[in-house]
């Protein structure tokens, strides 16, 4: 019998949204779980500027975890999504919405500041049942041995638990432990962060110009704001952010092309490397990957923290899945099946992101040709269209239960295999 009283039955190390929500929907289950993370300070200087466009099952597990309601004056429901072929090339792709309707939705989701939602988490953190924080500079070693993870804090304190999430991000100590090797790329390539009011409503609409250097992203924020992503070549991108207000202000005008009309105030801004990263497993030896340190994938369809929520998700499918079976919720079994669930989602993403990036990247024509005929075959192919946008938001093949609607009713009735593997 595994014990889940007092002692953890998981640890979390790393306090970003991944881990935060890993750490949350362990614990709403009703799995001990102590988290090792930073301390949170609400309104520093040193918060994330970014945006994360969180799709409907991200939006649901948020609600069923109790953040939702202290998080949504703060987002913006997203209801299509507009890709533009803004190349300039020969042959250019025909502009393609996906409306939210078409896959019967009101929206996508919800376009969600990261700052507001690190705080909406880490005050739900400071209060859930069964979650124990553990502040700390960070994690300085992880070992893995007797059937237990032991972590050293750089406080001389050790925390230990038979299972280890690590969600400490892109260059993860706790997935270094476990021998996980990850493949790790970059891209020639830098996006640049920030948000802008504008004199158009947006209408919830997020439109990507595609160009040859990369996408120029705007996506509805509350109001006539939106957030920006911007790609650019890595020199143009520190041009870009060392531009003056006046000037950065035009630039983002000329790029739009009239589309939201006159820009008004900008916000500060940021700038991001783009990368990609894949482990050659999701979980082995007690430690599950959860959010960047399982994958890295660039910011084109909005995909990295929702693979990073529903990675966190399964692991509560999974852990307790096995305590309600009495076996160990680190044990080989739960990794290899957390594994099984998290490749294809995940390694289907980065390879089509990658590939919708290089098209664009490539000088070929009848590369030009296939990605343009590719998107025109979508506008016209109404069956195709409808998957390709339900699959977009959530892939149809496994929806863990935190991220269907009474969700956490559900995971706490312990329903078994059968009813974890069936979609909603
Ligand atoms: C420009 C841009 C736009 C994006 N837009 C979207 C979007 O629209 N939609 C979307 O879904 N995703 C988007 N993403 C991706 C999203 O931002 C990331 O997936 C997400 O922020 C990653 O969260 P994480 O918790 O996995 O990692 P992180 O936020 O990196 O968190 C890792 C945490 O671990 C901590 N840590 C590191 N080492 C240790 C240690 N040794 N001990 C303890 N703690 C440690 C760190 O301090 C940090 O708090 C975007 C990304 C970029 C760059």
């Amino acid at each position: 019998m595994i014990s889940i009283g007092s002692t953890p039955s998981a640890l979390v190390v790393g306090g970003g949204p991944a881990g935060l929500a890993a750490a949350l929907a362990l614990a709403a289950a009703g799995v001990p779980v102590t988290l090792a993370a930073g301390p949170h300070r609400p309104g520093g200087q040193d918060r994330d500027r970014r945006t994360a466009a969180l799709f409907a099952g991200s939006v649901e597990l948020l609600r069923n975890l109790g953040v939702w309601d202290g998080l949504k004056d703060h987002c913006a429901p997203l209801t299509a999504i507009r890709l533009i072929d803004d190349t300039g090339r020969l042959f250019r792709a025909p502009e393609v919405t996906f409306r939210a309707a078409e896959a019967g939705l009101d929206a996508f989701g919800y376009n969600v500041p990261n700052a507001a939602l690190l705080d909406a988490l880490s005050a739900r953190a400071d209060t859930m049942p069964g979650l124990t924080l553990h502040a700390t500079a960070g994690a300085r070693a992880v070992s893995i041995a007797h059937g237990r993870v032991t972590v050293d804090l750089a406080e001389g304190d050790q925390i230990s638990a038979p299972l280890a999430v690590a969600a400490d991000g892109r260059g993860s100590i706790t997935r270094q432990a476990a021998g996980i090797s990850a493949e790790t790329w970059s891209y020639p390539q830098a996006a640049v962060v920030t948000w802008f009011t504008h004199q158009r409503p947006h209408e919830g609409v997020s439109t990507e110009f595609h160009r040859a250097v990369g996408p120029f992203t705007t996506v509805p924020m509350p109001g006539r704001t939106s957030s920006l992503v911007w790609v650019e070549e890595p020199g143009e991108a520190e041009r870009i952010m060392a531009l003056s207000e006046s000037d950065f202000r035009r630039a983002i005008e000329t790029r739009l092309n009239g589309l939201l009309g006159t820009v008004g105030e900008v916000g500060a801004r940021a700038v991001f490397p783009l990368s990609g990263l894949t482990p050659d497993v999701f979980g082995r030896n007690r430690v599950a990957l959860v959010g960047e340190s399982g994958h890295v994938i660039p910011p084109i369809g909005a995909q990295g923290l929702n693979l990073g929520l529903r990675d966190a998700a399964t692991l509560a499918d999974c852990v307790v899945e096995a305590i309600a079976e009495e076996r160990d919720p680190g044990g080989s079994a739960v990794m290899d099946r957390y594994s099984a669930l998290r490749a294809p989602d995940v390694n289907g993403r980065i390879t089509a992101v990658d590939i919708l990036n290089r098209t664009l990247l490539s000088p070929y024509l009848p590369v030009h040709l296939l990605r343009g005929f590719g998107l025109h075959v979508l506008n016209i192919a109404g069956p195709l269209r409808r998957r390709i946008v339900q699959e977009g938001v959530q892939p149809a093949s496994y929806v863990p239960l935190m991220m269907r609607s009474g969700g956490l009713d559900l995971v706490r009735a312990g329903r078994g295999a059968a009813a974890l593997a069936s979609p909603a």
